[in-house]
């Protein structure tokens, strides 16, 4: 027996909760997309937060329902305005990677007040965007840590 007390057996399995077990799919579009297109896209693929690649597959950027609503409160034709001109850009997005704490990415969503992060690997050219992490896949791996199934 270890001698370690309940708190430090839990503290334990919350460092060994990494991004790469409870990551989902991201969902991308170009930065050449439409607003209008990046709505269509977040209805379809059912996602709060899009993120945006230009030609290379490269991270460069973050569309948030809120972007998207800002955007239709002027009068304009939200087809005729490109995703690139109205979202959060690098280097200013928040990002992590598969082997990051799940914690750490926690801490991140509070301390920046965002919903989801997307989760990318280095290439040649620059950030890929391999998955994303948000605010419910955070409270799935809360729960299944209650429910001991995080083992
Ligand atoms: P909403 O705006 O719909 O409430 P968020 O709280 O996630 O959704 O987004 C708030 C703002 O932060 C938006 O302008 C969005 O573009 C930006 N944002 C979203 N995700 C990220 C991220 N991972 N890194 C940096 N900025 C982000």
């Amino acid at each position: 027996y270890t001698g370690k007390t309940q708190s430090q057996l839990l503290t334990d399995k919350v460092k060994k909760m990494t991004v790469s077990a409870y990551e989902s799919i991201p969902v991308v579009v170009q930065e050449s997309s439409s607003a209008y297109d990046a709505i269509c896209a977040m209805f379809l693929e059912d996602v709060g937060t899009l993120f945006v690649v230009n030609k290379d597959s490269v991270l460069t950027g973050a569309l948030s329902r809120k972007d998207l609503l800002r955007a239709s409160l002027g009068n304009q034709d939200l087809s005729t305005i490109p995703v690139s001109v109205i979202m959060s850009r690098m280097p200013n997005i928040t990002l992590c990677h598969s082997d990051d704490l799940v914690i750490d990415v926690a801490k991140l969503l509070i301390e920046r007040q965002i919903d989801g992060l997307p989760v990318v690997k280095e290439t040649g050219k620059g950030l890929e965007v391999i998955g994303r992490i948000t605010k419910t896949n955070i409270t799935r791996a809360f729960v299944e840590l209650a429910e001991g199934e995080f083992e």
